[in-house]
């Protein structure tokens, strides 16, 4: 394997507590291909982060980088106090890092014991027992060590392969989409416990997704990924209600952009005025108004500035189009218990807490 050093990789700054760190890391396929770009991030220990964004954003390189499947062009990546690539390499196997595929990736010929014995090298025939019988209790599989792969369900495949990639006691838990191929309810179910025994373990854990919810759900933080940048890191509830920039705000959760005006402290829309206390520092002038449809209100009002002339029931809540005076568009999400026809005029109301502001050239 081909290592290019540079003086400049040889130091690591890290910030306290930072376990996983990668800094200005830089992947190219092909010579062409960017498909991760001068990445910085650091995860902390015992952390659940979760790198979220689209198909090709570069989510499985950097899982692949940071378990030593790939090395970066430049850059430097550490694991607690080593540096494992950069001015040195660390092999793979000697990362203790544990990784779970998309597809599972279980050994067809094997058996469900030694599929997950698989990463138990070197100890005792007796300890090697013990624990994968401690794993398979762990993932609720204790009836199935002598079942292969095929005579098993998705969902207990997946258990199987996050069973074989703990079992070394990994420090770092890199999961790359493991709850796509599941049903919604197993996903659910097989989300929370696999959590569950990341965090009891005390397990630093990324888990790269491009599914917002699954990202919202499990993690104590969420960096958006675009183009193989990180766009935003933060709470789950930061990136949804604050976000740094249009890509973060339209990838994550669903989106309304209106034409709006500032002038001096107040902010004029087609929706209202309000009261502009600044997300960013504008001068009087032409923005962009983000709203979420979960912030978004109304009443039936015949003398209403709006229209629904839409409405989708999804079960619990309905999802309505409402259409302004000028034509512009926006949605509001409400309880299903009370259903709006189509057709109604209504009087929107907005939470002015959670608007969001863009310049028109941002
Ligand atoms: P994601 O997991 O977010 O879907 P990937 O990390 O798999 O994205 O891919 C990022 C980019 O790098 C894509 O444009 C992809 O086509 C390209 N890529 C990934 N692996 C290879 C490879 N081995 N050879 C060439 N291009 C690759
Ligand atoms: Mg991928």
């Amino acid at each position: 394997m081909m290592l290019r050093l540079r003086k400049k990789d040889v130091c690591i700054k890290k910030t306290e507590g930072a376990y996983v760190s990668l800094k200005a890391v830089r992947k190219l396929f092909n010579r062409k291909v960017t498909a991760v770009d001068d990445l910085t991030m650091e995860v902390k220990r015992g952390e659940f982060f979760s790198l979220l964004g689209p198909s090709g954003c570069g989510k499985t390189t950097i899982l692949r980088l940071i378990a030593g499947l790939e090395v970066p062009d430049r850059g430097t990546i550490a694991i607690g106090d080593d540096v494992v690539a950069g001015n040195v390499w660390v092999q793979p196997e000697k990362r203790r890092v544990g990784i779970v595929f998309q597809d599972y990736a279980l050994f067809p010929h094997m058996t469900v014991f030694e599929n997950i014995a698989f990463g138990l090298k070197g100890c005792t025939k007796q300890r090697l027992q013990e624990k994968v019988i401690e794993m398979l209790n762990l993932v609720g599989l204790d009836n199935m060590a002598q079942r292969y792969p095929h005579e098993l369900s998705g969902g207990q495949q997946q258990r199987v392969a996050l069973a074989r990639a703990l079992a070394p006691s990994p420090k770092v838990m890199l999961l790359d989409e493991p709850f796509s191929n599941l049903d919604a309810d197993l996903r659910m179910e097989l989300r929370t416990e696999t959590k569950r025994i990341l965090k009891e373990k005390g397990t630093t854990t990324i888990l790269v997704t491009h599914d917002q919810e699954e990202a919202f759900s499990l993690s104590d933080r969420v960096g958006v990924l675009n183009h193989g940048r990180l766009e935003q890191v933060g709470p789950p509830e930061e990136i949804y209600h604050r976000p740094a920039g249009r890509f973060v705000a339209s990838f994550v959760g669903r989106t309304d952009f209106l034409n709006g005006r500032i002038s001096g402290n107040s902010l004029i829309s087609d929706i209202g005025i309000f009261k502009f206390n600044g997300n960013v520092v504008l001068e009087n002038g032409e923005v962009d108004l983000m709203i979420r449809p979960d912030d978004v209100d109304f009443n039936v009002d015949p003398h209403g500035n709006a229209e629904i002339v839409d409405a989708q029931f999804l079960g619990a809540d309905v999802i309505y189009k409402l259409c302004l005076s000028d034509g512009t568009t926006i949605h509001s999400i409400k309880p299903s218990t009370n259903i709006s026809v189509v057709g109604s005029r209504v009087k929107i109301y907005i939470n002015p807490a959670h608007i969001i502001v863009f310049s028109k050239d941002s």
